[in-house]
């Protein structure tokens, strides 16, 4: 998608530091960290939310909380770390392509 920021760090025209990387998802810092670590769990295919997901992207997302389990050992942050998907405007997704935030490195509050 043209004017999407994800696509743009996908295809490498907006630059970002990497995490991890393979088939189906790409790991990037967050560039305005919450926490010590903050991490986006990118789908490299152009979805706008979980809403819109189909069977091809479920099997890919089978595999997503191995990815997540990965970077968390990476980012040396297994003891305690938080998944969040921003599902849609009310949820404040503010990028319409879908990706999980890994956030962790500190004590983290209750969810509001
Ligand atoms: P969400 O509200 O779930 O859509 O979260 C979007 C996230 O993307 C926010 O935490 C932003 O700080 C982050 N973000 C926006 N632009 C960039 C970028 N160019 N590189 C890395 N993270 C970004
Ligand atoms: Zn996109």
């Amino acid at each position: 998608m043209d004017d999407c920021v994800f696509c743009k760090i996908i295809k490498g025209d907006i630059t970002s530091t990497k995490v991890y990387e393979d088939d189906d998802f790409l790991v990037i810092k967050d560039i305005n960290p919450v926490a010590p670590v903050h991490d986006l769990v990118i789908y490299k295919e152009h979805i706008r939310n979980l809403n819109e997901l189909k069977a091809d992207n479920f099997k890919d997302f089978s595999r997503v909380f191995e990815v997540i389990t990965k970077v968390a050992k990476l980012e040396n942050i297994s003891d305690g770390y938080r998944v969040v998907i921003n599902n849609g405007e009310d949820a404040g997704q503010e990028i319409h392509h879908i990706h999980f935030h890994i956030i962790g490195g500190r004590k983290l509050g209750k969810i509001a």
